[in-house]
């Protein structure tokens, strides 16, 4: 413990009757820096009346121990402890639906905030986006290597089977639906799981140098290793293919 100007300043931050690791202080203002830093932060929080209109109307709300009033109130009262503490649990409860940012007097977007928050806990690797992002990690396998995990027939048992026997049930109704929308590309597995080599290697440049690639090794170094393979592949089929296009313009 230090003392301030008469202030009290917890040097860490964790349960005494807990086993759970205490948090350094260097941590909890390093995380607070990566969350202002954002450049969207600035534009995401302007002040805070602690109304309770977010509150009010999030969906989210209604159902977890959960308040995006709370949340705003942590960051705009700069209170690193709270801040790191909603970041093991509560932030993962927002649904990114943004009403409240459309019902804020202040302008201010707590689901903005929020996705901010759980950005930042995937830079830092902290278990809590580690627990919650496991079961989506298929999810992000398809997305990362194809650029595209949506189609409506990929819901079905073949494609995952350790969804158990009730996903026949969302099946075909998925599919019908999604006739409505003219997008006849993204409309099965076999067109929108399959991507030009081109654009894979496109696709997977920007991960790299947009430090998606980062983030997923921090949370999840299994999947990472996989999707450097799959990249490494076909980093090396766009190439021969490349190098056959050019003998064969020298053949002619
Ligand atoms: S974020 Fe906006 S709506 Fe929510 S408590 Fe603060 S001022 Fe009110
Ligand atoms: S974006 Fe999140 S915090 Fe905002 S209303 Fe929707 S669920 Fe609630």
């Amino acid at each position: 413990m230090s003392e301030a100007g008469g202030t009290r300043v917890q040097s860490y931050i964790g349960d005494p009757v807990s086993e759970a690791p205490v948090v350094d202080r260097d941590t909890l203002e390093e995380i607070f820096q990566d969350i202002q830093g954002d450049l969207r932060y600035d534009h995401e929080l302007n002040g805070c009346l602690n109304c309770g209109i977010c509150t009010a109307t999030c969906p989210a709300a209604h159902y977890y121990d959960f308040s995006p009033r709370e949340i705003v109130q942590l960051l705009w009262t700069e209170n690193l402890e709270g801040i790191y503490d909603a970041m093991q649990e509560k932030i993962w409860a927002c649904a990114q639906c943004y009403t409240c940012a459309a019902r804020c007097p202040f302008g201010n977007s707590p689901g903005g905030l929020i996705m901010i928050m759980r950005e930042t806990a995937i830079k830092h690797g902290m278990q809590s986006a580690k627990d919650v992002l496991r079961p989506f990690s298929r999810v992000m396998l398809k997305l990362i290597s194809t650029g595209n995990q949506l189609s409506p027939d990929m819901i079905n048992p073949e494609h995952f089977p350790d969804w158990g026997p009730d996903i026949c049930k969302v099946d075909a109704p998925l599919k019908l639906l999604r006739q409505a929308i003219p997008m006849p590309t993204l409309n099965t597995t076999a067109t929108a799981w399959e991507v030009n080599l081109k654009t894979s290697v496109e696709l997977y440049t920007i991960w790299e140098m947009t430090g998606v690639l980062d983030q997923l090794e921090s949370i999840d170094q299994n999947l990472f290793d996989v999707i450097i393979d799959i990249m490494d592949e076909k980093r090396e089929d766009l190439d021969d293919w490349l190098e056959e296009q050019e003998d064969g313009d020298g053949d002619e």
